[in-house]
């Protein structure tokens, strides 16, 4: 068996970006910039007015002549002398002239005049040329992932398209016979398909959209042959069940046979002892406990990083944080447990309902809880490690 720290470094080989390609900014929410963004433009693009009020030449003046009128979207640039002053609104150009605008709240107006009654400094709600990004100056650095805010930049700077990373394929293959679709009517022996479900929704929250899914019989053509449709069409092949020991389990002689080449298998984990992971031209498979928490702690902690890499995140692993554990903690098997539980307010607790086919813990918990396999025991009161889930 295998530790789970060398599993970590097999995996860290394989996070690797995938291709780039130039796409519209309506279309990239979500995604992971591949290339450093230039603005094309100053922004603002103009000596622009923060404000609706007046823009003049600042002086010890405090009275005005009210020359023009200027409102946003216009191009007129106003001859201004000293004593004059423009009317002005926000986002309007600011007169070459004028250096500064006091808001219409600190004036008083009689016709053609103002009094200021509160005189700004120079230079007060004018907005210089470029102030927030200058032609040519970096927008946005590759790597990061386009947001709202982001995308709004961009449309702000006139930027059509952007080089954004592709988000992976996915084919999740269902193995296990006893398996019935929901509103189908359970027999004796039976149980409903739940890994289905869990695993694209996990997927569709890091935002992939390409995913399949089929079911797959437990006999070893069927899933010779489900395996080798999977591998042509897609980044990464999850499958779920039929890679532990037992007489049905034919994922690994399956993935064999269409010569996947073996990375490791068999974790000295708790829960997802029998996780495997292996390549084929490009394209990764890992095939996953069926048992639905072993199945989704191993998603979490060695899926999930590798996905991340692909869409070109560079803070693709899990971070490990610490908390301080509320309880003894014991670890009686040497292995590494991931123990589902909660962390609030830097206190760590385990939860009741830790057993590798349980969700009812894992649907509660905020954060798979890490006890090393060389340690024994946390004390209540020590640190823990734990990576967040939710
Ligand atoms: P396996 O890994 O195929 O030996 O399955 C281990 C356990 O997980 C068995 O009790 C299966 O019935 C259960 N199981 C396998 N696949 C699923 C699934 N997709 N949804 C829910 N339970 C599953
Ligand atoms: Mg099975």
């Amino acid at each position: 068996m295998i530790s789970v720290s060398k599993v970590l470094k097999h995996l860290e080989v394989h996070c690797k970006p995938l291709e780039s390609v130039e796409k519209s900014i309506n279309k990239v929410f979500g995604l992971v910039l591949a290339e450093d963004i230039k603005s094309p433009i100053n922004m603002p693009p103009f000596k622009q007015s923060s404000m609706d009020g007046y823009a003049f030449i600042h002086s010890e003046n405090t009275t005005f002549k009210i020359i023009e009128e200027v409102q946003a979207g216009s191009s007129k640039n106003i001859k201004l002398k000293s004593g004059e002053a423009v009317r002005i609104f926000t986002g309007a150009r600011v007169p070459d002239d004028a250096d500064t605008v006091v808001m219409q709240e600190h004036t008083n107006r009689k016709d053609n005049q103002i009094t200021i009654n509160t005189l700004p400094r120079i230079g007060v709600n004018v907005r210089a040329l470029g102030e927030q990004i200058k032609v040519g100056d970096i927008a946005l650095k590759k790597g990061i992932q386009l947001n709202e805010a982001a995308i709004g930049f961009l449309a702000g700077l006139g930027i059509a398209k952007v080089k954004t990373y592709k988000r992976p394929k996915i084919q999740i293959l269902i193995t296990g016979n006893e398996l019935k679709q929901i509103g189908e009517k359970l027999k004796e022996g039976e149980v409903y398909d739940s890994n289905s479900i869990t695993l694209k929704l996990a997927l569709r929250r890091i935002g992939i959209k390409k995913i399949k899914v089929s079911k797959v019989k437990d006999d070893l053509k069927s899933t010779v042959k489900a395996i080798e449709k999977s591998l042509k069409k897609s980044d990464v092949v999850l499958i779920s069940g039929g890679i532990s020991v037992g007489d049905y389990d034919f994922v690994k002689e399956a993935l064999e046979r269409n010569e996947v080449k073996e990375v490791f298998y068999k974790v000295n984990q708790k829960p997802g002892k029998p996780l495997w992971f292996g390549h084929k031209k490009g394209t990764k498979v890992f095939a996953l406990p069926g048992n639905p928490a072993s199945s989704l702690s191993c998603f979490y902690v060695y899926v999930l990083p590798l996905l991340k890499a692909q869409m070109g995140f560079m803070n693709y692993q899990n971070e490990k944080l610490t908390a301080i554990a509320s309880s003894d903690i014991k670890n009686n098997f040497g292995k590494t447990l991931f123990l589902k539980g909660t962390v609030e307010h830097d206190k760590a607790t385990v939860l009741t309902g830790q057993a590798s086919s349980m969700l009812k813990s894992f649907a509660v918990s905020n954060a798979l809880l890490i006890v090393p396999e060389d340690v024994d025991i946390i004390k209540k009161g020590e640190p823990i490690s734990y990576i967040k889930i939710r």
